[in-house]
């Protein structure tokens, strides 16, 4: 049984082939460069090509094409072409998936559970747009893209907000007039669900002692980062909130700052409101304080002696030190902290920075395990045998937990 996992983005929609019989992953591929205009010779606004990468798993065929990609419809055609490819495809028919699910950054108060797609989720969907106008505009172009192409096939949202709709009121709340926050649908929602699921689910797995009364922190730190606490299996605080702007550094974005500083920058850089959100998520970070948002760029100017690139990466561990130690407070204890994507799988330095020095709650980091720690389907264990907490990297899998939440509701139909 085939489920296609779709993630619709403004410019490019990724997806996955699941067989849910072993979970595993049989083709996958990406659109890229969806209706994206360039300028000619003459100065003239024109298409630019797009991109479709494709792999079938079993054999590792790929296919590569460029050409212009006017819209998600075009891209949701040449996904399932791919799929449905003589040469290096993998069903015959499109009846052969199941169920498609798409993954959905930020469900608002209107969308918090795994929800089979029917015209009034649509009328859900679309009240997003007032949230999330980015984010749900791309879903709604994947989706329509695969209702019109695959009409008999169910069609699934997955929430990446539903996993944090646990939060108590404290947490989620930010202290604003309560008027404003309920008319413009203001709180804290928290992004990565899926992954902050998936990966505190392996945790409390590896504890060995069920979910109830275990205390986990879940740190995903990738190109965008967020910390989650969770508490007998549910989360009870999460570092991003109304938008994935709040928290630690990130690529770039610039994380938690003073509020007061994006009315002194406006002003004083001549930043219209309508700019100001880009200025905080495309040009702060890494990005604004080093010139690449990429850590491995930022590792590599460390070692030709960039101060700027040092600070920004012990600015990320000092915060993702802090969450830990707060969220900690905020659970009365710590059973394991997890690092997660990008950065947390594969940055030593950062899971060192953010657990060193912390004794005190009995969170005590092996140098050298740290180190070694690869790439590997299990959790590896990165604590010192007399820590008190483990520390786990685990690697995510967003997709894998769309594909069975799209599968469970499709089965309970
Ligand atoms: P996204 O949030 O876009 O999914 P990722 O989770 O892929 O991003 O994280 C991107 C970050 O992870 C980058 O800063 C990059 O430096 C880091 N990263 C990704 N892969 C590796 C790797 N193999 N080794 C070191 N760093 C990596």
């Amino acid at each position: 049984m085939y489920v296609l996992v779709v993630n619709a983005g403004s410019s490019s929609l990724k997806y996955q082939v699941f067989n849910m019989e072993n979970e595993e992953v049989i083709a996958k591929g990406v659109v890229e460069k969806i209706g994206v205009m360039k300028t000619d010779e003459s100065g003239a606004k024109v298409p630019a090509d797009g991109i479709t990468t494709y792999k079938r798993l079993s054999d590792g065929t790929e296919n590569r094409q460029e050409m212009v990609i006017a819209n998600h419809s075009v891209a949701t055609e040449l996904m399932l072409g791919n799929l449905l490819s003589a040469e290096h495809g993998i069903i015959k028919s499109l009846d052969e998936i199941y169920a498609v699910g798409h993954r959905v950054v930020n469900g608002g108060k209107w969308l918090t559970k795994p929800t089979l797609v029917n015209d009034s989720v649509i009328a859900d969907l679309r009240k997003c747009l007032d949230i999330a106008p980015v984010h749900t505009k791309a879903h709604l172009m994947g989706l329509e893209g695969c209702i019109e192409h695959m009409p008999k096939t169910p069609q699934v949202l997955v929430i990446d907000t539903a996993f944090h709709s646990t939060m108590p009121k404290k947490a989620y709340t930010y202290p604003i007039k309560k008027e404003t926050r309920e008319r413009l649908s203001i709180r804290r929602y928290g992004f990565h669900g899926s992954s902050h699921r998936y990966v505190s689910a392996k945790a409390i797995e590896y504890l060995g002692k069920g979910a109830e009364g275990t205390k986990v922190i879940t740190c995903h730190l990738g190109n965008g980062s967020s910390i989650g606490a969770v508490k007998d299996g549910k989360i009870v605080d999460t570092s991003m909130g109304f938008t994935p702007l709040e928290g630690v550094i990130m690529g770039s974005r610039c994380g938690s700052i003073d509020p007061a500083i994006v009315p002194f920058v406006m002003e004083n850089e001549g930043i219209a409101a309508k700019d100001m959100g880009d200025w905080m998520n495309k040009e702060c970070g890494f990005l604004g304080m080093c010139g690449s948002s990429d850590l491995r760029d930022v590792e590599r100017m460390i070692g030709e002696g960039n101060e700027e690139a040092k600070l920004a990466l012990d600015i990320l561990g000092y915060q993702v030190k802090k969450y830990v130690g707060s969220y900690a407070a905020a659970m009365n204890g710590v059973d394991a902290v997890v690092f997660t994507a990008g950065i947390g799988e594969n940055n030593p330095t950062i899971r060192q920075l953010a657990m060193e020095g912390m004794e005190f709650f009995g969170i005590k980091i092996d140098p050298e395990k740290n180190k070694n720690a690869r790439s590997l389907a299990e959790p590896i264990d990165i604590s010192a045998d007399d820590s008190k907490v483990r520390i786990y990297v685990i690697f995510t899998n967003e997709e894998l937990v769309i594909a069975r939440d799209t599968k469970e509701v499709v089965d309970n139909l």
